[in-house]
């Protein structure tokens, strides 16, 4: 068979498992996750054999996919509450194989116009949900205007990364050449994603150099004890060469207070970074975008699509109010790339850690394109929606201690006293496979932790799992 047959009889089967798999996960018809043993997996899955015949097309593939699909978590099944991650639709998974075999490296635009354009266009519709100027289209004529300006990353870790790297440039505009003054530090919330104290140490400031903010009880900046930590800091001979907000932070999804964080920085000239990788998405509806209020005073942003705007992953945008900043956040010269061209398009490369680069942007525009701007919307308001009614539901119920109520879809609660407790409660349900949860600390206490991703989770779940959580809470106390 050439490779031409094959693909199209090949997709067929690989799209007809796929159907089969997401309405299987659907209708709950098997475990949300089940992790068999690593080398018995390799052993199902005939890997070594498959290498050695090239034999992975027609009936071979059928039975691949079958036992690939039996050994994933599903994320399409409403038991899947546990991480931040999109339920994909099924337009941006053709984007992933639009992708795959066209395999258009579009970082430079020569490599991929249509990708390109695309992710210059998605990441203008971005910059203007935070109420930034998209780039003009007669950007070329002056490269030094002052518009906002942005890039695709593979994930929202790399994007913080690179944001930080823009917050350097505007600092310290020499540090290409020579390298980082002795004195600088960056400030946190204390709720922030682990990527933000690893980026500080890739960039070689040190992890002690990565501080907390001042914040409430609920963890949240407390903007109010802000100015004493900026000015003891610069009495020790510190610079401050970014200022972090949560727009909402990871463990429990609460938004720092945008606006007056932002006044303070603007005031003392520092680069305020907002990390809305997660709740970046509540900006695409009118009845949730208040709660990032004051995004637009900020310096730079990154926000996930892979999170709650359905994109298969990886898609996480990095956005800077002045585009100059990210164009210097890498000054070097990779001659045979980043020669002047005279070309029609745009090279993102200059603007990213990345040299081939996949087309995130497709999986983006493909995923809005087939709900519409509207329809994505209300799949963001229902996951928030849900996640609230799901906190009404534990408040009523004996027995249960909700963390906080939720600003978004990510909920935390516990029952018992015990810290341990939480973590074998998870441990039982995920054995159980109806229900995939997670865990967090917050407050210095362990909650059990639910994300709301799944447009199909209804409150009829969440009962069952406070049944099963109620069952085996009972188990372990006898
Ligand atoms: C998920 C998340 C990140 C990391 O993004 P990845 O795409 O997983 O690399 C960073 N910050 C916050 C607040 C997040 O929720």
């Amino acid at each position: 068979m050439s490779s031409q047959t094959s693909f199209t009889e090949d997709a067929a089967i690989v799209v007809q498992a796929l159907n089969n798999y997401i309405q299987e996960s659907a209708d709950q018809g098997a475990p949300v996750i089940r992790q068999a043993r690593l080398e018995s997996l390799i052993e199902q899955l005939d890997l070594r054999r498959h290498l050695e015949r090239g034999d992975l097309t027609g009936p071979a593939l059928e039975h691949f996919i079958q036992d690939y699909l039996a050994a994933t978590t599903r994320l399409h099944h409403p038991g899947f509450l546990a991480h931040q991650v999109a339920v994909p639709h099924t337009s941006g998974a053709l984007a992933s194989l639009i992708d795959g075999a066209t395999n258009n490296a579009m970082a430079i635009y020569e490599m991929g116009p249509a990708a390109s354009s695309i992710e210059y266009f998605m990441v203008n519709w971005m910059l203007e949900k935070i109420g930034w100027s998209g780039v003009p289209s007669d950007r070329q004529s002056d490269p030094q205007s002052e518009h906002a300006g942005g890039v695709l990353t593979h994930g929202g870790s790399l994007a913080n990364l690179t944001a930080l790297l823009a917050a350097r440039s505007a600092r310290v505009p020499t540090f290409w050449k020579s390298g980082n003054p002795g004195n600088l530090v960056v400030l946190v919330p204390e709720q922030s994603h682990y990527s933000m104290k690893r980026a500080v140490a890739i960039l070689g400031l040190g992890e002690e150099n990565c501080l907390t903010l001042p914040a409430d009880a609920d963890g949240r900046v407390l903007p109010g004890e802000m100015q004493q930590q900026i000015d003891t800091l610069r009495n020790r001979g510190k610079q401050v060469m970014a200022i972090v907000a949560n727009a909402c932070g990871t463990a429990a999804g609460l938004y720092d207070p945008l606006p007056e964080i932002a006044a303070i920085c603007r005031e003392q000239q520092i680069w305020l970074h907002v990390d809305a990788a997660h709740g970046g998405g509540a900006l695409v509806s009118d009845k949730l975008r208040h709660l990032l209020r004051g995004i637009e005073q900020a310096d730079s942003v990154v926000w996930d699509a892979h999170k709650m705007m359905r994109t298969p992953t990886v898609c996480a945008a990095v956005l800077v109010r002045d585009h100059r900043h990210l164009d210097h956040a890498f000054e070097q010269e990779a001659s045979y790339l980043l020669h002047a061209k005279d070309q029609p398009g745009f090279d993102f490369i200059s603007r990213t850690v990345e040299c081939t680069k996949a087309a995130l942007g497709l999986r983006l525009f493909m995923t809005v394109a087939a709900m519409g701007e509207q329809g994505l919307a209300r799949h963001v308001e229902g996951l928030v929606e849900r996640a609230q009614e799901a906190a009404d539901l534990i408040r009523q119920q004996p027995g249960f201690e909700l963390a906080i109520q939720p600003e978004t879809n990510i909920l935390c609660f516990r029952t018992s006293d015990n810290d341990q407790t939480q973590l074998e409660i998870r441990r039982q349900l995920l054995e159980r496979g109806d229900f995939y949860i997670s865990s967090t600390l917050y407050r210095g206490r362990r909650w059990l932790r639910l994300v709301f991703m799944n447009p199909a989770t209804d409150l009829d779940d969440i009962r069952r799992l406070l049944d099963q959580i109620v069952t085996i809470r009972s188990h372990l106390e006898q």
